[in-house]
């Protein structure tokens, strides 16, 4: 039986491309809860709504009647005041699964990041799901990240809800508003002529497609007994390039 999707911070890089491989492969209720519309297509249906109130994110998970959560949201890495990071991230995503419980919803698949094992200091190389988190995490994104993504994971089992987490390391693709427009005005601005280290470092960066490809995948192996269940999983393109 197919699911009810709400993909929240479905008008953003990711969501977009979570909620148009959804409607590609023909589902027929896609709803979408974020803060701001952007995309206005006859087959979704938008919510708008602010994920650090409870209400707002309630309403859209009960009147969508939503049996899968694809929970994208967050803000910018870098981009907004540390509070922010923690209503969202944390007590943000504590609202998607206290609703989820509420409203008996069977999936909860959340967009974490390779970040959250990441402090900064030391190189993470060859990292699988066993990695732990560091003791002093970089910055507010990662350590954010890493609540939201702990506290996705621990509500498995409640109520019958089944969640995993996705931790893509840095998305490329068509529509990014993030990456490549801040690398084009590094070059405009003619800001590449350093190098610092070798240039011997190197990043995983996960194409949005497969990113997106992963969420589907992460909700469609959402059922009971399933190995998934409870579970993250590192996204990755594969080959790392040089940072
Ligand atoms: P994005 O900013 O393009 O999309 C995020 C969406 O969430 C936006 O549409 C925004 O309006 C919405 N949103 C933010 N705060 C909200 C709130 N309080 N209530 C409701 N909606 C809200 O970001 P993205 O690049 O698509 O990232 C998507 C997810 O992937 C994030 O969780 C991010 O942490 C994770 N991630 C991104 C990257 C990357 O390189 N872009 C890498 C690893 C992980």
């Amino acid at each position: 039986m197919s699911d009810n999707y709400l993909v929240i911070g479905g008008e953003g890089f990711l969501g977009r491309w979570v909620v148009e491989m959804l409607l590609k492969r023909g589902e027929k209720n896609v709803s979408v809860f974020d803060i701001a519309q952007r995309y206005f297509d006859k087959e979704v249906t938008y919510y708008e709504g602010n994920l650090s109130n409870y209400n707002d994110i309630d309403d859209a998970i009960r009147k969508s009647n939503a049996t899968s959560v694809i929970h994208t949201a967050s803000p910018h890495y870098g981009g907004a005041p540390k509070e922010l990071f923690w209503k969202v991230n944390v007590d943000g995503t504590k609202n998607v699964i206290d609703s989820c419980v509420a409203n008996g919803v069977k999936k909860l698949v959340y967009t974490s990041s390779s970040s959250v094992i990441y402090d900064g200091i030391n190189e993470i190389i060859n990292a699988d799901e066993t990695t732990p988190y560091p003791e002093i995490p970089m910055d507010v994104y990662n350590e954010t990240k890493a609540k939201g993504e702990r506290l996705v994971i621990e509500a498995n089992g409640t109520n019958g809800l089944l969640t995993c987490a996705v931790r893509p390391s840095s998305i490329f693709g068509p529509n990014d508003k993030q990456f490549l427009p801040a690398a084009l005005n590094v070059m405009r601005q003619g800001q590449t002529k350093f190098q610092i280290g070798d240039n011997s470092n190197l990043i995983d960066w996960t194409y949005v497609e497969n990113v997106a490809h992963a969420h589907l995948l992460a909700s469609d192996k959402l059922f009971d007994g399933s190995p998934v269940a409870g579970e993250v999983f590192i996204i990755t393109n594969d080959t790392p390039v040089p940072f």
